[in-house]
């Protein structure tokens, strides 16, 4: 009942107990001003069709534009070469903000939702969010990186997952989740940073910093589950439920029932979409470049996720198109 009064409600319907019928009621106990909003209650896509646009920025990076806002998750568009994907990952790679391909694509943002701090999710936050205002949501981690960059608290708000928070015509639920696991059962650059650090030079001065995920939910639209990394802590995801999950590729199969875990806790999504499996240090260009090993990881995933949730709509999406869903 979402939008008339519960208790005049319940008090207009025992005043007409005699005619009380499922059919009768709403006819009977309310006037017409009163049921009108019964009846203009909007279906489930009624408002928002077609104003709702998903673009997929590589990596585990995406811009949602919900009417004139735009919601950005993990935004890295740079990506510089670390040597990551041709045998010679170098930690000490200098963090390179590439503005030339950044400001042609972000002209505005309002949010931005960072998972974790690994340089493929947060190097370009600080620029776009100085660029456009827009407020950075992340962990106490991703605050404190932000300080050392220069942003000021204001537009900072750490979260560490349960947090709902309201912008009107959409929710963000901020979910507690976990990092994917390297084949040796270790995770990339750990640690967290509880105070303000130096400003980061080098890929090897972003930290993971904890991970999250979130669940937006559009007002009269998708409910679309974003993760960053392939672990889970399947216990947080009870209840959400989304319609949409943007699922990030596993790259070593240390964790396990890791697809299993995942896409029971959200109730197996209508629509799952891999994400994290192209190479992400090659320009921003489809067809995506994609690893040999990764071509086959992605495969691998995709018949899973068929296997699993065979109901669900599996989409590899390609680079900043726009997916309405
Ligand atoms: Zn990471």
């Amino acid at each position: 009942m979402p939008s008339i009064d519960r208790r005049r409600f319940l008090r207009d319907a025992a005043a007409t107990t005699a005619v009380v019928s499922a059919g009768g009621l709403a006819a009977t106990s309310a006037t017409p001003a009163q049921a009108a909003p019964t009846a203009a209650a909007p279906g489930p896509t009624a408002r928002r069709k077609g104003a709702v646009s998903f673009r997929w920025w590589g990596t585990a990076g995406w811009r949602v534009d919900i009417g004139d806002r735009a919601v950005l998750v993990d935004p890295y568009l740079s990506r510089i070469d670390t040597g990551l994907f041709t045998g010679a990952f170098q930690t000490a790679t200098p963090l390179t903000v590439r503005t030339d391909v950044i400001d042609g694509r972000v002209d505005r943002a309002t949010t931005v939702l960072v998972t974790h701090t690994h340089w493929d999710h947060f190097m370009d936050v600080p620029y776009i969010a100085e660029r456009t205002g827009a407020r950075v949501f992340g962990t106490l981690t991703a605050y404190h990186l932000g300080l050392a960059y220069g942003l000021p608290p204001t537009q900072l708000s750490a979260v560490k997952g349960g947090e709902v928070l309201d912008f009107g015509d959409h929710s963000i639920e901020v979910v507690g989740s976990l990092h994917s696991r390297n084949a040796s059962y270790s995770v990339a650059f750990p640690g967290v940073r509880v105070n303000q650090p130096p400003r980061p030079a080098t890929i090897a001065d972003l930290p993971e910093g904890d991970t999250l995920g979130y669940l937006l939910r559009v007002d009269g639209g998708p409910s679309v589950y974003f993760t960053g990394a392939s672990d889970v802590a399947e216990r947080n995801l009870t209840g959400l439920s989304p319609d949409v999950a943007m699922v990030a590729m596993q790259s070593a199969t240390t964790t396990g029932d890791y697809l299993p875990r995942l896409l029971a806790g959200l109730d197996y999504p209508k629509v799952v979409v891999p994400v994290h499996y192209d190479n992400f240090e090659t320009a921003l260009e489809n067809p995506p470049s994609v690893a040999e090993t990764d071509r086959t990881r992605l495969n691998e995933m995709v018949a899973a996720i068929r296997r699993i949730s065979p109901r669900s709509r599996v989409l590899v999406p390609e680079y900043e198109q726009a997916y309405h869903f």
